[in-house]
This record gives structure tokens, C-alpha cells and sequence, in this order.
């Protein structure tokens, strides 16, 4: 049984993985020549409720995830504005573990194999065409291509092309598999129900920054610097995708984590006013960001699909991470992504497809934010483990905890303790 999954960002590599684990033989077809797509970027983890989600994520049978963005941590139990116990991994360093893990399980990834299109009979995908001509063949597919547009749709809906981690003047835009099928795309809002949403964060050259503040961050992970008066933009906080990081703080203070690069928690940050600020003279983006003017565009392309992944009007395309719907996250991409890779062999199989319960973090989500896109509001919410309304959710449903016994309790009274790691075929 061949499982292809499309696109190497973290809700790939998961689906990947739980596919493997389930029995299938597995190919990821990754446009870039790199895996884990934003998962270059970023690195909070274990932040507010990512941390319940990612303890699930282990219990389920997926540890090896975490095991690599835990031992990639350069600080543990952080916290910084409305947010608690984060760790911050290395985006320098999670890519090539990655890569390994994935190929000490016998997973085949083909790099610079960007899907363009695909062979449809009736309900079913046969194949799908790379923009090489080559065509791979399935009985599964999965997408997980995320939801950033082509450099084109930075440049509709944002300011200007960011060049960001996906790098499409190099490698080509993405494509959205679910629409070449025949399945209309769901698109994210913002506030003013324009579509797309800016990512909520650049990233800074350390060696840019002077020696006090690079000392701060490596020794304390967080640097917060404020923000002269005349400078606050506060409503720059409405078109950030992190909706857990559009509090005011983020607006009236320089907040900067140390992720192996000074993650800048904003949308993007001129660099005139950044250079103004005491320690950040010299400040210069890493690139390719031009965070100083743009920043990529996401949330435009969702597949509606079932509480256990499958896309809506297919019989063999499942989805996950953000193409899954108005997710924000590495713990988000492969709570979907697990969960996603395990279906695909059942479904391969006829078999019903798992579908994890309300009393969990990630089955609770997984169902919530399906509800809530079919609804005008429910698009203009992302939806997080990590902070604004289902973090809210998340406590009001008593779902959050940080006590890991009681999170391996959850699982284990459910049934569903290493349900990934069983080998189905
Ligand atoms: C600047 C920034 C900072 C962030 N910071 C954090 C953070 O600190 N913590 C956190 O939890 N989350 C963070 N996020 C969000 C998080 O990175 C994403 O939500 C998550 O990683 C998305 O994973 P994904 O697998 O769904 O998609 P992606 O990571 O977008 O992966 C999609 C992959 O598919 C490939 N692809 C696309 N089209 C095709 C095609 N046609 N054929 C083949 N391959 C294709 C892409 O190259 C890419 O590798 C951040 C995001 C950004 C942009």
C-alpha cells in the first residue's frame, strides 16, 4: 500500500511518520530542496496549551516528534507576554534531525518535486504530476502543503513579497492538490474580511544585535525592549496571523526570542524605527525576510474535510496542518498530521477512520475549528492551542494541564495509549 504525502512541513513529517508506523509504504514529495517547510522558522513550543496537546501527541504514539523539537531546545520553561512554560527550539538545527529520523524508518522523500497537478477517476486520485513531468503513483495522498499562497498573492493581499521560508521565485508557488481535484478552497479573513492573514514574526541576525542583548537571549531566551511612543502601531496587531500574540504588549514592546536566530515577534517591523531602539543600531533581517516592509500571506487555501482528516468529496485525499483548516502551529501541524497518517491506512483498508474524542486536546480542536469555518466568524479566527479563544476554550472544558500522568491518564482511560504505533497491515 503506497502512501504519498504532499508537502514536508511538520504536518507532512508526521503524517508521514503514523503512515509508516500504520504499515504503509511512504513517499513525501517536498517542492523545496528542505524539509519541514515553517517549521524553519518559528520554534515556540510547549507555550500556554501546546503543552496538554503535546503530551497527547506523545501518548498517541508520535513521541519522536518531540523528542526532536525537545532535544533541539535551546531554552526550556520561558515566559514572555501571555505565555507560559515555552520551550524554544533551534530552527537551525530541528531540519537536518528530521531528515534523519525520517530515513532511519525507510520513509522516501524526493526533494524539488513540486506537485503541479493530479489524475483524477471519478471520486479518486491515481496520481499526481511534478512540475518535471514525472508522475507518481498512490493508492493514498495526503496533503499538507500549507496554506501560504504563490509570491503573487504576497503581493495581493500583503506588503510586497517577503521571500519567505518557501522561497517561490526558486522553487515555484504552491499549488492547492484539493482544488486541482475539483474541491473548492476555503479562504481565511481577517477582521475586515479581506483574505489572508500576515505571519506574525520575522527573524533577526544575532550577530546584527549588540553584545548585551544577544548575551540576555542566550542566557534568558527572551528580550523585551520597548517601543519609543511615537512608534506604536497597534494596528498592525489585526492582520497577524498569532491571534495569542496580538495583545498589546507585542504593539508597546520589541519582544525578541532566542530560536537559534532573535525571533521578532511581529508582522514585520520597518527597519528605520528598529534601528532607533537602543541595541538594535546594526539590526539587519536574516534572509531572505524583507521583514522591514512584507511578510508571507497565509490561510488561503483550506480543503474542507471530516474530523479524521479525509477531504470532503474525495475518497482518497486526506489533509492536514494549516491546509486542514485555520490552524497556527508546529504542535497544531502534527497534532492534524498524526492523526492524518494513521487514517490513511485505514482508509486505504475500508476500515473506519479514527476519529479522537472530545475529552482531548487535539480531538476537541480538530472538531472545533471544523464547526466553526463553516460559519462567517469561525474565518476570521485561527485556531491555537497556544493562546486566544480556544486556549480559552481549552481551560473553560478543564482540557488544559501541564501534569503529564494526568495527560497519559486521558489517553489510557480512552484506549487510545500508542494507538499510532499499531501496525494495521
Ligand atoms: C514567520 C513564522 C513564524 C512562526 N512561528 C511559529 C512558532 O514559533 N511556533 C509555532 O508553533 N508555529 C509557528 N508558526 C506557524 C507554523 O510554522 C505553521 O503553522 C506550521 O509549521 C505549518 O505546518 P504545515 O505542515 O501545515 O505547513 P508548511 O510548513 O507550510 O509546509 C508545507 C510544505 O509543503 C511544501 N509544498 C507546498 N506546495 C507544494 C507542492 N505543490 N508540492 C510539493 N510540496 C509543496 C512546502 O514547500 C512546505 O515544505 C510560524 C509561521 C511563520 C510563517
Amino acid at each position: 500500500m503506497k502512501v504519498v504525502v504532499i508537502g514536508g512541513g511538520w504536518s507532512g513529517c508526521a503524517s508521514a511518520l503514523t503512515a509508516k508506523y500504520a504499515g504503509a509504504d511512504v513517499t513525501i514529495l517536498e517542492k523545496t530542496d528542505m524539509i519541514l517547510g515553517l517549521g524553519n522558522v518559528g520554534g515556540i513550543m510547549r507555550n500556554n496549551g501546546r503543552y496538554t496537546a503535546a503530551e497527547e501527541i506523545i501518548n498517541l504514539g508520535a513521541g519522536e516528534l518531540l523528542e526532536i523539537t525537545d532535544k533541539a531546545s535551546l531554552h526550556t520553561k520561558v515566559n514572555f507576554p501571555g505565555h507560559n512554560h515555552a520551550s524554544l527550539y533551534d530552527v537551525t538545527k530541528v531540519g537536518p534531525m528530521m531528515q534523519n529520523l525520517l530515513i532511519s524508518k525507510d520513509i522516501n522523500i524526493m526533494y524539488m518535486a513540486r506537485v503541479v497537478d493530479v489524475n483524477k477517476d471519478k471520486g479518486k486520485i491515481k496520481g499526481v504530476y511534478l512540475a518535471t513531468g514525472e508522475y507518481i503513483e498512490g493508492d493514498i495522498f495526503i496533503e499538507t502543503t500549507g496554506s501560504t499562497g504563490p509570491m503573487g498573492n504576497c503581493l495581493r493581499y500583503g506588503n510586497g513579497c517577503s521571500m519567505c521560508i518557501l522561497r517561490c521565485p526558486s522553487f515555484g508557488p504552491r499549488v492547492s492538490i484539493s482544488k486541482r481535484a475539483g474541491i473548492e478552497d476555503l479562504l481565511g479573513q481577517r477582521g475586515d474580511e479581506s483574505y489572508g492573514a500576515f505571519s506574525g514574526s520575522c527573524e533577526l541576525c544575532k550577530e546584527s544585535l549588540s553584545d548585551e542583548i544577544v548575551e540576555k537571549l542566550n542566557s534568558e531566551g527572551v528580550v523585551i525592549l520597548p517601543v519609543p511612543k511615537e512608534d506604536i502601531n497597534m494596528d498592525k496587531l489585526k492582520v497577524k496571523v498569532c491571534q495569542q500574540y496580538a495583545l498589546d504588549e507585542y504593539a508597546e514592546n520589541i519582544i525578541l526570542l532566542d530560536t537559534g536566530y532573535a525571533k521578532l515577534m511581529t508582522t514585520y517591523y520597518p527597519i528605520e524605527k528598529l534601528r532607533k531602539v537602543k541595541g538594535l543600531e546594526r539590526a539587519r533581517y536574516v534572509d531572505p525576510y524583507s521583514g522591514g516592509k512584507g511578510n508571507s500571506i497565509r490561510y488561503l487555501s483550506m480543503a474542507p474535510r471530516n474530523n479524521g482528516m479525509k477531504v470532503e468529496g474525495l475518497d482518497n485525499l486526506l489533509c492536514a496542518g494549516e491546509k486542514s483548516g485555520l490552524f497556527v502551529g508546529h504542535t497544531e501541524a502534527m497534532a492534524t498530521g498524526s492523526l492524518a497518517g494513521h487514517n490513511s491506512v485505514r482508509l486505504a483498508l475500508g476500515i473506519p477512520l479514527l476519529e479522537l474524542p472530545h475529552n482531548t486536546a487535539i480531538g476537541d480542536i480538530i472538531s472545533f475549528a471544523n464547526q466553526m469555518v463553516k460559519t462567517p466568524e469561525g474565518l476570521k479566527t485561527r485556531y491555537t492551542f497556544a493562546g486566544a479563544d480556544y486556549f480559552q476554550r481549552m481551560k473553560d472544558l478543564n482540557l488544559y494541564t501541564t501534569d503529564n500522568e494526568k495527560i497519559k491518564e486521558r489517553i489510557e482511560r480512552i484506549g487510545l495509549l500508542n494507538i499510532y504505533k499499531e501496525k494495521i497491515v
